[in-house]
């Protein structure tokens, strides 16, 4: 089946993953610029960071004929460095124009704090200056309720921004009911030690229905499944769900969110 990844670090793997998800039915990606696993120095640092995700990891994926879109920020993990993050914000424009950028992300919390959230509010303003979608990282295990909260809050705040082309990823059980309440898309993102697996993800769908709802492997440098989309699909499938109905959850609701982006531009395989 062929499927979308949405939220996928292709700067952190290899050409055998490139290989292995293009056998697998992957068609297209998105990749949130994130967090190196060290503090970057420079806001230089930064814009080497943006040309390598819209210039040669686009590249890098059309040779194995998956269509590869990004989203451009400064992470959760270095605002807490507010200077550096304004620098960064003053940059992205620069980037906006880029074909394969779909928006601002991942933005989000980490620890929330206050100087995160400064920094959250002024990607925000970005996005709604320059009328960009949004892809949102809530935080992890035992800061995710309260992170998430305080991030809904901060999104409905401001009147500018629409919630239906924001998309709140790394939901769990105890945030994706108000996430999808409250109007937003929400991704799971299925990992193999923390966050959620295939079969979580399968139950989800099951007590919440399809609408606006994607699922990511989040693959990236540290323990991460780049495969996990795949290994989804087999899990409802084990569960009797129609091929209509996984369709909607790994291609048709990607592409959906993604079209709303007046950049986005995918051809269907014939
Ligand atoms: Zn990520």
């Amino acid at each position: 089946m062929d499927y979308f990844d949405p939220h996928i670090h292709m700067v952190s793997r290899t050409t055998d993953d490139y290989a292995t998800l293009a056998r697998m039915g992957c068609v297209g990606m998105s990749e949130p610029a994130f967090w190196a696993g060290f503090d970057r120095g420079s806001a230089a640092s930064f814009r080497d960071y943006f040309r390598q995700l819209t210039e040669f990891e686009r590249s890098r994926a059309a040779s194995y004929g998956i269509a590869h879109y990004t989203w451009l920020c400064i992470n959760a993990k270095e605002a807490e460095n507010v200077e550096l993050s304004r620098e960064v914000i003053a940059m992205i424009p620069e980037f906006l124009d880029r074909p394969n950028v779909l928006g601002i992300g991942e933005i989000g919390l980490n620890k929330n704090t206050k100087n995160e959230s400064i920094v959250f509010l002024e990607h925000l303003d970005l996005a709604a200056k320059y009328n960009e979608l949004i892809l949102i990282h809530t935080p992890h295990l035992h800061d995710k309720y309260l992170g998430t909260r305080m991030i809904l809050d901060m999104l409905v705040s401001d009147a500018r921004l629409e919630r239906h082309r924001v998309l709140v990823d790394h939901v769990e059980e105890h945030t994706i009911g108000e996430v999808l309440d409250r109007g937003f898309w929400a991704g799971m993102t299925l990992y193999p030690v923390s966050k959620c697996t295939p079969a979580r993800a399968a139950d989800m769908v099951e007590q919440f229905g399809t609408e606006r709802l994607c699922v990511n492997s989040a693959g990236d440098w540290g323990p991460s499944q780049p495969t996990a989309v795949p290994n989804f699909i087999f899990e409802m499938r084990r569960r009797g769900h129609s091929e209509a109905t996984i369709r909607k959850v790994v291609y048709e609701n990607p592409l959906a969110f993604f079209r709303q982006c007046h950049r986005f531009q995918f051809s269907p395989r014939q």
